[in-house]
């Protein structure tokens, strides 16, 4: 069995963000509570007492408070059933978190050695002390079984793959220092229970859709993917920024090269979206572009919702 839960499914900043007037966050903020969303995680667990996380982002926070899941363990007085954390990609909304997980419990940091090289080069993630907070650095396309605090093995196999996308956005025109050769900034994840096979795979970020990423994600049972934009100019028409989705490494939604009409025909028993930028109105319930999502057999999940599989 594989049990995952949606910590949020926001992009960076969340809906509301805290500097945003646009429709969807006032509607956020006054009478529509539920559009409210945090940004963008997921925790996974095989045996329900030790979870995984993908990505940290900045409201970790508020995410374990609200999901008991992720609570000590009763009667513990220093517990965490989180044992690692899987980077997908080194931007501020899948790294942050990680400083909020500085109180001294025992956890792994599983990323790539350029990511890895990222958080070795900020000073501030040496609050997490390699005594306490291992790095191991994944491998592409090489699967991996995640161990447990005590050492046992998960029974969790976890296979990262290389997506089209950039670079953070705040190493634009400077030197990474995990090196220029280009792979390894944004990952796909393929997820698997050993025990029952059942597997999913998340793609927070993904520039275009292949053939090859065509060919890993068939036939997988759960899928979450990169629902930034609807549209790639979306935040230049609604006057909030000047960024394409193409140019931050996010395909859109919709159009012909779009999420929906890609993936489209491809045997995958529930898709749903997921770091959806407050910008795009798929968000609202009632919308064309939601319901046209929804036609195409997508969901756009709630904070919180667990799937069994
Ligand atoms: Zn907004």
């Amino acid at each position: 069995m594989l049990r995952v839960v949606v910590l949020g499914a926001a992009a960076g900043g969340g809906v509301p963000q805290w500097n945003c007037g646009c429709e969807i966050c006032r509607a956020a903020r006054h009478g529509q509570p539920g559009l409210a969303s945090s940004q963008c995680s997921v925790a996974f667990s095989a045996d329900g007492a030790h979870w995984f996380l993908i990505n940290a982002s900045p409201d970790l926070r508020q995410q374990l408070t609200a999901t008991v899941q992720l609570h000590p363990k009763r009667g513990q007085l220093r517990h965490t059933p989180i044992a690692g954390v899987i980077l997908t990609n080194v931007e501020v909304d899948a790294v942050a978190g990680l400083l909020s997980m500085r109180e001294g419990s025992s956890f792994t940091i599983f990323a790539h050695a350029k990511v890895l090289s990222i958080l070795r080069d900020n000073s501030i993630f040496n609050v997490l002390s390699e005594k306490n907070v291992k790095r191991q650095p994944i491998t592409l396309d090489q699967a991996f079984e995640p161990a447990l605090p005590d050492g046992r093995l998960s029974g969790i196999e976890i296979t990262a793959f290389a997506v089209p996308g950039k670079g953070a956005w705040y190493l634009e025109g400077r030197t990474h220092p995990g090196g220029e050769d280009g792979t390894g900034d944004t990952l796909g994840l393929h997820i698997r229970d050993k025990a029952s096979d059942k597997s999913f795979c998340f793609l927070a970020a993904c520039a275009r859709v292949t053939e090859e990423l065509k060919s890993r994600l068939a036939g997988t049972s759960l899928l979450f993917f990169d629902g930034t934009v609807w549209r790639d100019d979306e935040m230049i028409a609604a006057g909030l920024g000047s960024k394409t989705g193409q140019s931050m490494g996010h395909i859109a939604m919709s159009g012909p090269d779009g999420a929906i009409e890609s993936l489209a025909g491809l045997a995958i028993d529930r898709k749903l979206f997921l770091h959806i930028n407050n910008s795009n109105p798929a968000l609202l319930a009632g919308s064309q572009e939601r319901k046209r999502l929804e036609q195409a057999g997508w969901q756009i999940p709630a904070d919180g919702m667990e799937i069994v599989l």
